[in-house]
């Protein structure tokens, strides 16, 4: 049973009457990714649903490479796949499998089926195929290979698979209704030829199973009970459970649909998001900006926090399109609970202290995170020069303390954890520009409320001077800013967001900081979460990323 209280979604549902009824002895899931390209967050919510279910009903889960176009699919995709399930929290069961393992019973087969008369060698051409399918609304016209002997189909396929036919000459067909209300099974292609090398099997074959074909047949060679995929395969069903049924296959698995994810501002396709890398709009397939589960780990996301995001969406099987808002707050909600807070000041001011003595140094002690005192302290160098924001500095001193929270001339404000300041006196370039502020502290106000008469504005983030480290700072922001990037005419590349990414190069950040450890998450005070880019990243050089604002400033 699920850990939370929350009723059954129709999939749990399903397994438990199997496992009630008897139907099965133990359920067996799979997740089937193709390796052409990496996995994004619509694969996230396959992966939580199939691995999820085993989890939660004591099953398996296969991990299975559908590897059935060999032009497109690469070693590297597979490995990257790997890593990002392990990545999630989820552990297939036993070993590794590819679809290519099969070929050779799925090549024994289509022989079968053609000595069965349940298939034939058809040699129209692509286009007289499409013209003899027919349409919703008209029945399908028999090819007129339809009835061949099954010896003479028999010879064919093996001079298809030998490489003897040339590609788009021939295919396999499976002989089951031209005039079928349902075009899937309007004679069926089950083999076709391609004479591209395999990433597995190299030059092994020049034929090649189609996904119907394949896939079903790999569902009952493994044993998976329950063979999930999302709404588009709905009517696929009936070829799935023909192959099934017609082939002498060790096992009977059924196919479940579900509603695969839409997120608004994100494209969910692989193919799509492949043009992206291969036209270099973004900086490869784990770029921060991207939607992929490498590019949101590096990014900041964390895997729980995605395991979350697909608990909350749940799983049903009508379409519809999920707020981005929803993923953003469950990353936020996650380091909101768990980022240790630390302070970077992203475009720097120098202050100095004309009160503190020169060259000294005062630890101050200020905790992890607010609420986790298990998290422990952190030691904050205050020293006579600091940095604060640019823009928690106003000369203006009529601006309203409600608007401007934060230091304008003349006024006060307290420093993070640390002393009241007044801004005494700016220093100017001669081009105008402040190069420096001249402030004062008032004695004895760490941890201590402000004396009689002084009323702090706010409180803004600082760091010293002399003991912050530079930092570079990629702010990274949404890739698309239509809602629905790539709908319509419009090609995705127009909703682009130019501004998807800010590099800040001298951002200064608390000393301890320097030495997180890539893929570390923290809270920086007042500005957002950020992750050490795990790239990048390293003491003598800190880079981090802004996984996620600290609040939902949504242009929605
Ligand atoms: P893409 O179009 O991005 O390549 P795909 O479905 O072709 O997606 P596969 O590698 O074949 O990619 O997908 C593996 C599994 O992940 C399939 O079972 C598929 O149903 C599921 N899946 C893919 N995209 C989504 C999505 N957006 N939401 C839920 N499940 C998805
Ligand atoms: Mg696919």
């Amino acid at each position: 049973m699920s850990e939370t209280e929350k009723p059954l979604n129709f999939l749990q549902q399903i397994v438990a009457d199997d496992l009630e009824s008897g139907r099965i002895d133990a359920l067996l899931t799979r997740f089937p990714p193709e390796p052409n390209g990496y996995l994004h967050i619509g694969h996230a919510k396959a992966i939580c649903l199939n691995f999820g279910l085993a989890r939660e009903y004591n099953g398996g889960c296969n991990l299975r490479f559908d590897d059935t176009n060999p032009e497109k699919e690469e070693e590297r995709y597979v490995r990257s796949i790997e890593e990002d399930v392990r990545w999630l929290g989820f552990e297939w069961r036993a070993e590794v499998r590819f679809a290519s393992d099969y070929f050779d019973t799925l090549y024994q087969w289509a022989q079968y089926l053609v000595e069965q008369g349940k298939a034939y060698v058809c040699e129209l051409d692509a286009q007289a195929m499409r013209e003899h399918r027919g349409t919703l609304t008209e029945a399908g016209v028999n090819s007129p290979y339809r009835d061949r002997s099954p010896q003479q189909s028999l010879d064919l396929l093996e001079q298809m698979r030998v490489g003897k036919i040339d590609e788009g000459a021939a295919t396999l067909r499976a002989k089951i209704d031209m005039a079928s209300p349902n075009l899937n099974l309007r004679d069926p292609v089950l083999y076709r030829i391609k004479k591209s090398s395999h990433h597995r099997t190299g030059d092994k074959w020049n034929i090649y199973p189609s996904y119907d074909f394949a896939h079903g047949q790999e569902d009952a060679i493994e044993g998976v009970t329950h063979s999930i995929c999302t709404l588009e395969f709905e009517d696929h069903r009936p070829l799935y459970d023909w192959l099934i049924n017609e082939l002498p296959v060790p096992s009977t698995p059924v196919q479940y649909e579900f509603a695969r994810l839409n997120l608004s501002y994100t494209m969910t396709s692989k193919r799509k998001l492949r043009r992206l890398v291969d036209e270099e709009r973004v900086d490869g397939w784990d770029d921060p900006r991207m939607p992929t589960i490498s590019g949101l780990r590096r990014r900041g996301y964390t895997a729980s926090a995605i395991r979350a995001f697909c608990d909350m969406i749940g799983v049903t099987r009508s379409d519809g399109v999920v707020d981005v808002g929803m993923l953003e707050f469950a990353i936020r909600d996650d380091l909101n609970k768990n980022a240790p807070r630390a302070m970077c000041v992203l475009s720097p001011l120098k202050i100095i202290v004309s009160n503190f003595a020169d060259g000294g140094v005062e630890l101050i002690s200020a905790p992890a995170h607010p609420d986790r005192s298990e998290l422990g302290e952190r030691e904050l160098p205050f020293t006579r020069e600091l940095y604060i924001e640019r823009t928690d500095f106003s000369e203006d001193n009529t601006l309203s303390r409600k608007k401007f929270k934060r230091l304008v001339l003349g006024e006060y404000v307290r420093l993070r954890g640390a002393y009241i300041i007044k801004a005494e006196r700016v220093v100017k370039s001669e081009n105008g520009e402040i190069t420096e502020l001249e402030v004062s502290l008032v004695a004895d106000t760490v941890g201590q409320s402000p004396p009689e008469g002084i009323r702090p504005r706010g409180v803004i983030h600082w760091v010293s001077a002399s003991h912050s480290k530079t930092a570079t700072v990629n702010l990274y922001d949404r890739l698309f800013l239509s809602e629905t990037p790539g709908s319509g005419d419009q090609d995705m590349t127009e909703h682009i967001n130019p501004d998807s990414l800010q590099v800040l190069e001298n951002c200064r950040i608390e000393p301890g900081l320097a030495r997180a450890t890539p893929e570390q998450g923290f809270q920086f005070e007042r500005v957002g979460y950020f992750v050490a880019d795990r790239r990048s990243h390293s003491e003598q050089h800190p880079v981090f990323n802004r996984t996620i604002g600290l609040k939902d400033t949504a242009r929605r």
